[in-house]
């Protein structure tokens, strides 16, 4: 892979990368920067604008004018649904470029940011560019006495926040702006410090696309600045984040101020139940990927495996093979399955996680380490022996870590269920088996908000994804999600006035 040029610089190389505000790209007001590390090496590959609380201003600003004046209020839903589809063909143009600005910001396989990230990013925007046209009140019956005619307005809720984290960027970034704008809102992202790179080159092509001035406004910064002023910002309607729990639950005492609508997707602990009947060789393969994919740093990773005991040592030992096999390399080499975690901290964090373990009693049947060398790689870890009380497993790792635990036929459903609900997060779970009676009994039981039965978790625009518990608030994706960027208004008109 030829290194990519960096986005937000056209004809200025080595320069900075730049806000999007207003249409114009501009430097922090206070001139700050922030570095831009390749988590294969830990060198440091780009600078980008360090935006605070005046350029949070200045992007809401913005965003306010083009919600209430200019073409886009007065934009008719077919001609945005045709703005978000151009936007979608762009990133298909780009795609080998985008992908490439991915795997370098994350270290990701480059192939998985092909197939994944770029390829997720322009469904999302197409699936999304359906809903302009299709977002509509209703009229009601009416008991009032006299002669009505009541109905709703569903109207869009005004300028949106946008706060994504670091795992998988361009999708995060493109999952929220999406569903805004087919609502009709306006828009300031706040991407994660560590990954600005498509960002940035999404908001040279929404550019290109056409938007209108102010209707996406980008502003790069560290979450305490930049995403805190966001948050606070009275000029906010709604704010949409996706990252950890904790600050989430920071973000909502935060904007309790103007009381604006609130999204929050949050980590997850996700259980996979494995039982006797399924096909193993499909549920241990879902298993070992539900893992380490992504390097574990997915919110719904399956990251607590529960295996009926009679094949549990074949299941369990499956997953330790594959991770065993798994090639961890740089994500722009060729053989790469697994790339780096996105930065020492983050490594730091795991490793920490599979040592406390080991300390309570936990064996490490794979892995376990760091990878010697440049880079934040670790291995891919299967863990045995664990329990329900060890932080390992109560608490949301966000890596290349797996538990493991028996079950027997002496445990009903119920049992079983609550094992995998013993946990504060709810975002999702699985359950492998070819008995329909006990996948729909599992399904009812599990209390997450995202169930798949003989498949592991894939993103369909169409399913409602969020979280129970402390996974968070509201459902994206879906009528659900585009609706949460909308007020709904009641209207009551007397006839006989
Ligand atoms: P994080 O919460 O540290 O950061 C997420 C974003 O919030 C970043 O852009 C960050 O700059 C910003 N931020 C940080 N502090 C802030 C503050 N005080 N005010 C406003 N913004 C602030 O999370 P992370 O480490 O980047 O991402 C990992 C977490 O994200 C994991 O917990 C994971 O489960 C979660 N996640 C959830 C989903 C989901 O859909 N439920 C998807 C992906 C990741």
């Amino acid at each position: 892979m030829t290194r990519p040029a960096l986005p937000g610089q056209p004809g200025q190389p080595g320069q900075p990368l730049r806000l999007l505000i207003d249409g114009a790209w501009q430097a922090a007001a206070s001139g700050a920067l922030l570095d831009v590390t390749d988590p294969c090496t830990g060198d440091v590959i780009a600078q980008a604008a360090a935006g605070d609380a005046a350029d949070i201003d200045a992007a809401v600003d913005a965003a306010r004018r083009a919600f209430e004046r200019g073409p886009w209020p007065a934009m008719k839903p077919a001609q945005r649904a045709r703005l978000l589809w151009r936007l979608a063909e762009l990133i298909d143009q780009h795609a080998d470029e985008l992908a490439a600005l991915e795997t370098l910001n994350t270290g990701k396989p480059l192939k998985m940011a092909r197939m994944f990230d770029v390829a997720l990013s322009a469904e999302c925007l197409r699936y999304h560019a359906g809903w302009c046209t299709k977002l509509s009140g209703e009229t009601r019956a009416t008991s009032l006495p006299g002669e009505w005619h009541t109905y709703t307005l569903r109207e869009p809720l005004g300028v949106a926040g946008l706060i994504v984290p670091w795992n998988v960027p361009l999708p995060m970034a493109v999952g929220k702006i999406a569903p805004a704008l087919a609502a009709g809102c306006t828009a300031v992202l706040k991407p994660a410090e560590l990954t600005p790179l498509t960002a940035v080159r999404l908001g040279e092509l929404i550019v290109e696309a056409g938007f209108p001035p102010g209707v996406v406004n980008i502003v790069t910064g560290l979450g305490t600045t930049a995403g805190q002023a966001l948050v606070d910002h009275p000029g906010v309607d709604k704010l949409s984040f996706t990252g950890s729990t904790a600050v989430g639950q920071r973000i909502l005492a935060s904007a309790a101020g103007n009381l604006k609508r609130l999204s929050l997707e949050l980590g997850g602990k996700s259980p996979v139940f494995i039982f006797p009947d399924a096909d193993l060789e499909r549920a241990t393969d879902a298993a070992a990927r539900g893992i380490f994919a992504n390097a574990g740093q997915v919110c719904a990773a399956g990251s607590r495996l529960f295996v009926h005991e009679s094949v549990f040592e074949r299941v369990v030992q499956g997953v330790a093979d594959r991770a065993r096999r798994l090639r961890v390399a740089p994500g722009h080499l060729p053989e790469s399955e697994m790339g780096p975690l996105i930065s020492q901290r983050q490594r730091e964090r795991v490793l920490a996680y599979v040592a406390g373990g080991i300390a309570e009693g936990a064996d490490v049947l794979t892995g376990g380490a760091a990878l010697p060398g440049a880079g934040y790689f670790m291995q891919p870890t299967v863990m045995a022996r664990t329990r329900a009380d060890m932080a390992l497993v109560r608490e949301e790792i966000f890596g290349p870590v797996l538990s493991t635990f028996a079950f027997g036929d002496e445990e009903e459903l119920d049992t079983l269920a609550a094992r995998g609900n013993d946990t504060a997060y709810g975002l999702s779970a699985s359950v492998w088996t070819r008995d329909l009676s006990r996948a729909h009994r599992m399904a009812r039981r599990l209390k997450a908000g995202n169930i798949r039965v003989n498949a592991a978790v894939a993103p369909d625009f169409a399913m409602p994804f969020g979280g129970m518990k402390l996974s968070g608030w509201g459902r994206e994706n879906g009528r659900e999600g585009v609706e949460s960027f909308t007020e709904l208004k009641s209207v009551a008109i007397d006839l006989n006035p």
